[in-house]
């Protein structure tokens, strides 16, 4: 059993998260992905996000329809902030049999000296599947220099570069503009309805 591990903030998931997710799925033959909803992300304290509730319902909007996407609440459970490395510990207890792949994107993968102890996280994944993000180039062997190991570990995925964020949506729905078809239909309809993004910065809260 070979399962994907995708941590996020998911603020709101758009097609960038699901483009990775399917085809990290079909390249690296993975049985599901399990997406694991960050609930106090430590990179993102200071900033204001949408309340966990609220983004665990476009969540599950957004997986609805395929199978193959579940959605761990291992870090929803437990209080913050919530590193990857803990994640992934919890998990091997939930599926002492499973080779567990952790997706990240090419920001993610460049900035991973920056999380929660890194080599440990290096040494307990399977491997990392990564999907290039623009603007984030990869030097593997500077990584290496602080991850001994990482090189071996990182698993490409061959995608078109996808050059859209949540924060870009977030402040193009503020500012007016369009951002409909960055998302799945079904979450578009839910930010629609519970009034997100109006302002930058603005707390979402669903009543
Ligand atoms: P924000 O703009 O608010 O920082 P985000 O779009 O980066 O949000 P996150 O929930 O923070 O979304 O990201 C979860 C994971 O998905 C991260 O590993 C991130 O690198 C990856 N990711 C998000 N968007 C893309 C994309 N367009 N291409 C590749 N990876 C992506």
């Amino acid at each position: 059993m070979r399962i994907g591990i995708f941590g996020g903030t998911f603020d709101p998931p758009h097609i960038g998260h699901l483009i990775l997710a399917a085809e990290a799925l079909d390249q690296l033959k993975l049985d599901q992905v399990l997406w694991t909803l960050t609930a106090d992300p430590p990179h993102k304290q200071g900033q204001t996000i949408s309340v966990v509730e609220t983004r665990f319902q476009l969540l599950q909007a957004a997986l609805a329809d395929n199978p193959a996407f579940q959605i761990s609440q291992v870090e929803m459970d437990r209080p913050g902030p919530h590193y990857a490395v803990d994640t992934v510990r919890i998990l091997q207890g939930q599926y002492p049999l499973a080779e567990l792949i952790y997706l990240i994107g090419g920001d993610s993968l460049r900035d991973l000296v920056t999380w929660h102890t890194p080599r440990t996280l290096t040494a307990l994944v399977a491997g990392f599947g990564v999907m290039r993000r623009p603007g984030a180039d990869i030097d593997l062997d500077l990584l290496a220099r602080d991850i001994p190991g990482i090189t071996a570990k990182v698993q490409f995925i061959d995608t078109p570069l996808v050059e859209i964020s949540a924060s870009q949506i977030r402040q193009r729905a503020a500012a007016g503009q369009p951002y409909r078809y960055f998302l799945p239909p079904q979450v578009f309809t839910l930010v629609k309805a519970f009034d997100l993004y109006r302002s930058v910065g603005t707390k979402t809260v669903v009543k």
